[in-house]
């Protein structure tokens, strides 16, 4: 079996996110980068399960500029085999995404695609649905635990009221949840030997789909500043607080 895993490289889960002055989104000079963290998670249970014997081949893919190589070169230095950079110098909304990860799925014809539930820079949490959908393939998203099956895979999902399990038939989509496993580092070594697997260059625009941006952003503006918090001496203070300053009760 082949999984396909698809890995964006984003800021740094770490970074104090800071807005340009202009409005015009944030700043990513100098910034700190590093692969979406459930895509390591999706990346984490690809390679489990090509540990288990089951999966013979896990390809990484990735969409955006030069240096979201690294995100693919990451995912090979855990145990991907080959990796698929579809080159943007822009950003590509989720649909565009789905779109092109059809394109890749269509010419690598895997078993599973693997994708975290939710990028953390745009949080719009589509592309693995809409990529389900136009494949035509089951989906199961928010995975929490995976049991492959001989034509199936089990999923234990997280939803508002607990868990969920389902079992799709392959092919099928799935989204990882955090919860999923814990992502290993890569060692030294395998850092090395990743430099020498193979990665295919593709260029977003030429692979014939649409991926024109549909939302408008207008502006990129910071929070508000919450005000500062005060102390109450007792239950009978916060009880009244509540009920006559901040007239929530
Ligand atoms: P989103 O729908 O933007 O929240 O992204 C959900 C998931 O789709 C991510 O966790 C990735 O697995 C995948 N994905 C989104 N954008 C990209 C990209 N540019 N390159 C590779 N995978 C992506």
């Amino acid at each position: 079996m082949k999984i396909l895993v698809a890995v964006k490289r984003v800021i740094d889960y770490n970074v104090q996110i800071r807005v340009k002055e202009d409005g015009s989104g944030v700043h990513t000079d100098n910034v700190k980068m590093s692969t979406n963290p459930p895509d390591d998670n999706a990346t984490e249970e690809s390679v489990k399960l090509k540990e288990s014997g089951k999966v013979k081949e896990i390809v990484a893919v990735t969409i955006g500029d030069d240096k979201a190589q690294e995100t693919v070169r990451k995912a090979l230095a855990v145990g991907a085999d080959r990796g698929i950079h579809v080159k943007s110098d822009t950003y590509i909304e989720p649909l565009g995404i789905a779109k092109i990860l059809r394109k890749v799925v269509e010419k690598e014809k895997p078993d599973m695609v693997f994708l975290g539930k939710q990028a953390i820079d745009d949080d719009c949490n589509q592309t693995g649905q809409m990529l389900a959908a136009m494949l035509n393939w089951p989906q199961a998203t928010f995975s929490s635990k995976v049991t492959l099956k001989d034509k199936s895979m089990e999923i234990v999902r997280e939803i508002d009221e607990g868990l969920e399990t389902v079992e799709v038939n392959l092919p099928a989509v799935v989204t990882c949840d955090l919860r999923l496993n814990e992502p290993r580092y890569a060692s030294l070594p395998n850092i090395m030997k990743a430099k020498k697997k193979p990665i295919d260059q593709m260029v977003a625009k030429d692979l014939g789909v649409d991926i024109t941006n549909r939302v408008q952003q207008l502006k990129v503006e910071e929070p508000p500043k919450r005000k500062a918090g005060i102390k109450v001496a007792n239950v009978a203070e916060l009880v009244s607080k509540l009920k006559n300053e901040a007239k929530v009760i």
